[in-house]
């Protein structure tokens, strides 16, 4: 029965065990302030309302958070449910309890529910960033707690919502927290509501073989405890079935009933050290036969939540199998407890590299957050560079921190962006260029007569993708006709007046003709031609000369310089038009087919050379290329031309990276969440297994020049364990 001098003693004792300082009037007069608040609410079950807040309390003083969370939890209800308000909890409390209160509450009204599978990734960060300090998170999940231990008095359609989300995501956020007790109990809670045969099966099973499962795990407790006592180790033994959800888990994936399945006894010594923890296992090995290709040892590599224990599956001289988990105490407490319990440890120290990196890995960080500023504030900010909204039907998009319903609108669909005449911002017509904030529901107005984006646009929104897809819709709705008008005009009248169109694109004269012309770049000048602003004629007339002198130029150097190469003689047309193709012109030579070598695949910034191949066209490497080598080989040399990159905007280049890194768990993870964070389109993603403990990944991925290509190669580098990152070489 819960009562509230039950949960007020075992509050207040935890408490003072762990923090024997608190200031217990402190606390006395916010257990006071919430129940006065609250004095005219029930729960469900017609207990005073109290009784919650003090349990979620007392939950938080169990996971050993500090007394303002203590206070938080104590009010966490208090400006959702009643006319209590930030400023008076800020005047009576204090800053820090009252913007966590707060927090809690703007998780409370958030809606954390979604029928998409695909979105729990998103809605968990969600829940993240809209939390920004780790304690509301973690008051957050004691409130769920603690409501799922009373779901008996709630209506059955709310047990399954509420069942759901708290499998969706309170108990892989705990997982992740590493608070694998809390994710257990919410865990089987969700279960008896959402599969309650399945649970009362189990149920039954376990309740039915009672007698005999402790019997069993009795004497496998005694033997292990004899001999340990016998060669001195100090140690608690002791034995537990496995979880409802994980039995019920481990059925379903191996398809097997209860009476067939493989280990649901666990056994757990917990040590003083870790030499002891590698001295048990060699006792229990000795004691009992070895399953092979069981023994996992997360001490050495703790798991991606810092979870560390080693762990042995054994079978007993009953042939039954069961597992043993050896820890530290240290360790038992954070698997127990996780985040909070590292936390507790923590408490007034300072955070070093170790622990930070552990926070980080623990909260899946996206970015680069400053380590000591990270423990200290205790803030959650990996994912300030996001925002998430929803569309009108729940889905969620994810979009860079600033963005606007510019950026929304183009996530959705170029024809979304395009049509675009207006937005709502939870039902209410907002400014296209509003930042959007996590959670805000978004509606984009568009119509069949709407003129298409604006060029303001392109400064207003904050993602990439919605600048690329804007910019391409000026350069294809308009540009694109007028270009290629004013183009054909234009070679049309240069080839009237005998004059090769190749010179256009020169280095040297290109920009001297483009100067001549008062145009910036060819594109604009054909564009002008195209709608009209000036005529091929006038544009012809007024290069002619220069074009002229330059031609006279160069056939007197060839005439000094025999030409290397030479294309074939009849394709006069062909050479005249010399242009690029992929983005690389080749000296002397038009039209030809262009392969990037899959060598060293060059990107754009890139100095790169070509081979004539046969057959297959020109074979682009970079100068550095080991491939390129024997250039200078008489036989070869007339083989290699050169060639350059064309200032045309690029398409994606692919290109490779190859990393060489220090095995351990979770780096497959962080180089692919490295990866997602450059926005660039991975292709494949390739992890092998190196001599001395090294593994080697292998990163395919399209980028638009060299610039961006070593960013992605710093980013790379920066990860931990991370050795060295190398263009690839095949
Ligand atoms: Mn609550």
């Amino acid at each position: 029965m819960e009562t509230f001098e039950v949960h007020y003693r075992e509050m207040c004792a935890t408490l003072s065990q762990y923090m024997p300082g608190t200031d217990m009037a402190l606390i006395d007069r916010a257990v006071d302030y919430a129940n006065n608040k609250h004095k005219l609410q029930k729960r469900k079950d017609g207990s005073p309302y109290i009784i919650h807040p003090l349990a979620v309390a007392k939950i938080v003083t169990e996971m050993g958070l500090d007394t303002d969370a203590v206070l938080a939890a104590l009010l966490h209800d208090c400006i959702e449910d009643t006319d209590a308000s930030h400023e008076e909890i800020e005047k009576l409390f204090g800053q820090a309890v009252a913007e966590m209160v707060e927090g809690v509450t703007k998780l409370t009204r958030a809606n954390f529910s979604s029928t998409e599978q695909a979105q729990m990734e998103n809605l968990r960060k969600m829940f993240m960033a809209m939390s920004k300090d780790i304690r509301v998170v973690l008051i957050k999940i004691a409130d769920r707690l603690h409501n799922m231990r009373t779901m008996q008095y709630q209506t059955p359609a709310k047990q399954i919502s509420k069942c759901r989300e708290t499998m969706d995501i309170y108990a892989p956020l705990a997982h992740r927290l590493g608070m694998q007790k809390i994710k257990w109990e919410l865990e089987d809670i969700a279960l008896r509501y959402l599969e309650p045969e399945a649970y009362e099966d189990i149920m039954s099973y376990l309740r039915a073989h009672k007698e005999q499962d402790e019997a069993f795990m009795n004497t496998i407790q005694g033997k292990i405890m004899e001999r340990l006592n016998g060669v001195n180790i100090h140690s608690t033994t002791y034995g537990r079935i496995k979880h409802v959800y994980s039995i019920y888990r481990k059925m379903q994936a191996q398809d097997k009933s209860l009476e067939e399945l493989y280990d649901v006894y666990a056994f757990r010594v917990i040590v003083d050290s870790i030499p002891d923890c590698y001295n048990v296992l060699g006792h229990i090995h000795d004691l009992f036969n070895l399953v092979p290709g069981r023994f996992k040892d997360y001490i050495s590599t703790p798991k991606p939540n810092m979870y560390q224990s080693l762990h042995t599956t054994v079978i007993g001289s009953q042939g039954i199998p069961f597992e043993v988990q050896i820890r530290t105490w240290e360790m038992h407490e954070i698997a127990e407890y996780g985040v909070a319990a590292h936390w507790k440890y923590k408490q007034g120290g300072e955070g070093n590299e170790k622990d930070f990196e552990w926070v980080r890995r623990l909260l899946e960080s996206q970015q680069d957050t400053d380590a000591e500023d990270y423990l200290q504030s205790l803030k959650i900010d990996m994912f300030d560079d996001e925002v998430f909204v929803f569309t009108p039907k729940g889905r969620i998009v994810s979009l860079p921190a600033g963005s606007t319903p510019i950026d929304f609108a183009y996530a959705i669909h170029s024809g979304v962006g395009n049509s675009m005449i207006g937005a709502k911002i939870n039902n209410r017509i907002a400014n296209i260029d509003t930042p959007l904030k996590n959670g805000d529901i978004l509606e984009i107005l568009t119509s069949k007569s709407a003129k298409g984006p604006s060029r303001d646009w392109l400064t207003i929104c904050k993602s990439n993708q919605a600048r690329t897809k804007i910019k391409q819709w000026f350069k294809k709705e308009k540009r694109e006709e007028n270009v290629a008008h004013g183009r054909a005009s234009f070679e049309a009248e240069m080839r009237r007046n005998g004059l090769p169109l190749s010179l256009t694109i020169d280095p040297e004269l290109g920009p001297q003709l483009l100067k001549k012309l008062s145009f910036d770049n060819w594109e604009d000048m054909y564009a002008a031609i195209g709608y009209g602003g000036l005529t091929a004629v006038k544009a012809v007339g007024r290069i002619r000369d220069d074009i002229n002198r330059a031609l006279k130029a160069q056939q007197n150097e060839r005439t000094q310089q025999p030409a290397v190469l030479r294309t074939s003689p009849d394709s006069e047309a062909v050479k005249n038009n010399r242009h690029a193709v992929n983005g690389v012109v080749v000296e002397d030579i038009d039209s030809c087919m262009i392969k990037f070598a899959k060598c060293c695949t060059p990107v754009p910034g890139d100095d790169i050379i070509g081979f004539i191949t046969k057959g297959f066209g020109v074979s682009v490497h970079r100068n550095d290329c080991p491939n390129t080598k024997n250039r200078h080989e008489p036989i070869q040399a007339a083989r290699w031309v050169r060639v350059y990159w064309a200032n045309q905007e690029a398409q994606p280049f692919e290109t490779t990276l190859e990393l060489e890194c220090i095995t351990r768990d979770g780096l497959l993870l962080d180089v692919a969440t490295m990866m997602t964070t450059t926005r660039v389109r991975l292709k494949e993603l390739n992890g092998k297994d190196l001599p001395g403990g090294k593994s080697g990944f292998t990163v395919k991925f399209e980028v638009k020049d060299v610039t961006e290509l070593e960013a992605i190669r710093n980013k790379l580098r920066s990860i931990p364990d991370v050795i060295e990152v190398r263009r690839g070489q095949n």
